[in-house]
């Protein structure tokens, strides 16, 4: 159905984030007429506030630390300083290419990319101030916020990551309040950039979500990067006078420092935008939806950050995409939530995908697991890196989990995630040969060794 001048459309998209922008695409890919509505910038928080300027941050924080380490490979460097207005102008250069790339994508597809804040108006029409837009079908993709505790307001030092992207110096001190994804990829960034870090996180572990080895051994590479970290401790309240903030802890300890980043999850951007009103149900906030992305209402679905599960960028996309060609009547398959690859990029980084090994003996009972220490991987020693590959597989099945950390570990998801996609087992992979001397060849090396014919593995 082409557009018309009233505004029908095969599909209306609110939202121009990682999950609206993609569906958007797709959907133009396949002939359907489209409508994108964007309240703020196209590409949304991966794009302006999330993953690229994060990992802007975080390479500008690995040339400061080789600056700083370049001694130790025999090259004699210092690290004069860090000119963080000159690091937001690289990070902001690389937003900005992207950003030009992405629009010329949406104005090429010949997308109706409609600027305003959208609300729903029933189950088919977005209304974005005069304009109704009226689809057969409508994606809702209004993406997330990053959330604060009770009583805890963001201004002056106490910042939520969308401020503290943009922060013009180096802060001596700074106390991170969650040691999650977002919490510990700023720790490391302002560790590496001079300032004297502490993470406080309420559960047990950092990185709660991972398997309980790859939380073990960043709490070892962060004492030994001396960010200090408290677990298990609950945070009380923060104050700020003059040039500091306090922060105390239900343990009676306070911390003071000069900023305070909250990094304690990140809620979904449903409220005041009709969707309950046009029947949807939403729960906590989030629009639950079944395998298929629908949310119970008839020709509207929803994608992305909104609906729960995994926040991530590459989850959106595919959720995206997937919702595009359900409506093109291509009957996708379903997105396995277990199957999406995770990366935390804080140093070192950290890459999983597929169960945990708890997760895995919940489900399967008795798993089989090995861990490949990165101390055998060439590529690692010279790197400087430490780290594993742990596998974990059904026993006498296939591999259902990959998790691991070293420096720059994040690029050998790619094999992980086919592995346990593809349901492999250890043998087929011990099979196929890895280049040496890659950080890869570790994947390769742990699979030889769960298949039991292990080569550069220290028992
Ligand atoms: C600091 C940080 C680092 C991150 N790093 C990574 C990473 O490395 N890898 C990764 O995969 N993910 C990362 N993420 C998560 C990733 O950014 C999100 O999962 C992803 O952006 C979700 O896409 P989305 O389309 O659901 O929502 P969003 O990207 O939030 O997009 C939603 C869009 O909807 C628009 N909108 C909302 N309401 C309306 C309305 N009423 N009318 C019109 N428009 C509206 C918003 O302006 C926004 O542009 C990070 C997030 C943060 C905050």
């Amino acid at each position: 159905m082409p557009a018309d001048a009233a505004g029908d459309y095969d599909v209306v998209i609110l939202g121009g984030g990682s999950g609206g922008y993609a569906c958007a695409l797709r959907s133009a890919e396949l002939g359907l007429s489209v409508a994108l509505v964007e309240k703020g910038r196209l590409g949304g928080t991966c794009l302006h506030q999330g993953c690229i300027p994060t990992k802007a941050l975080l390479h500008a924080a690995e040339v400061a630390d080789v600056a700083r380490e370049g001694a130790s490979f025999g090259v004699r460097t210092t690290l004069e300083s860090v000119d963080m207005p000159g690091v937001n102008a690289y990070k902001d250069g690389v937003v900005s290419r992207l950003y030009k790339g992405l629009q010329g994508l949406v104005k090429a597809a010949k997308i109706d990319y409609v600027e305003g804040a959208g609300v729903l108006d029933g189950p088919h029409t977005v209304v974005v101030g005069e304009r109704r837009l009226t689809g057969r079908n409508v994606v809702l993709a209004t993406g997330s916020y990053a959330k604060t505790l009770p009583g805890l307001e963001v201004g002056g030092r106490i910042m939520t990551s969308e401020q503290a992207l943009s922060i013009d110096h180096v802060p001596g001190r700074v106390v991170v309040l969650g040691g999650g994804v977002i919490g510990v990829e700023f720790a490391s960034v302002f560790k590496s950039f001079g300032s004297e870090v502490t993470i406080i996180e309420a559960l047990p572990r950092l990185v709660a979500a991972e398997d309980e080895a790859i939380s073990k051994q960043l709490e070892r590479s962060f004492r030994k990067r001396k960010i200090a970290f408290k677990t298990g401790v609950r945070f009380a309240g923060a104050t700020q006078e003059g040039d500091v903030v306090t922060v105390s802890l239900e343990s009676g300890e306070s911390i003071e420092a000069d900023l305070l980043l909250v990094a304690v999850g990140r809620g979904p951007v449903t409220e005041g935008l009709g969707y309950e009103a046009a029947g949807i149900t939403v729960d906590r906030g989030f629009v639950p939806t079944d395998s298929r992305l629908r949310t119970g209402v008839e020709g509207v679905y929803a994608v992305g950050d909104i609906v729960p599960g995994l926040q991530l960028a590459h989850r959106g996309f595919a959720q995206g995409i997937f919702v595009a060609e359900e409506i093109a009547g291509l009957a996708p398959a379903c997105i396995e939530e277990s199957g999406i690859p995770r990366v935390t990029y804080c140093d070192p980084e950290i890459a999983s995908v597929g169960l945990t090994e708890a997760q895995a003996r919940d489900k399967y009972g008795d798993v089989a697991t090995y861990e490949y220490n990165l101390g055998g991987n060439g590529k690692s020693q010279i790197l400087g890196t430490q780290g594993f590959v742990k596998l974990v597989r059904q026993v006498d099945g296939p591999v259902v989990g990959v998790h691991m950390i070293g420096a720059r570990i994040g690029e050998q998801v790619g094999e992980a995630q086919l592995i346990v996609n593809w349901e492999a087992h250890p043998e087929d992979v011990s099979g196929l040969i890895h280049a040496h001397p890659t950080q890869n060849e570790a994947l390769g090396e742990a699979h030889l060794a769960l298949a039991g014919k292990p080569l550069h593995a220290h028992a």
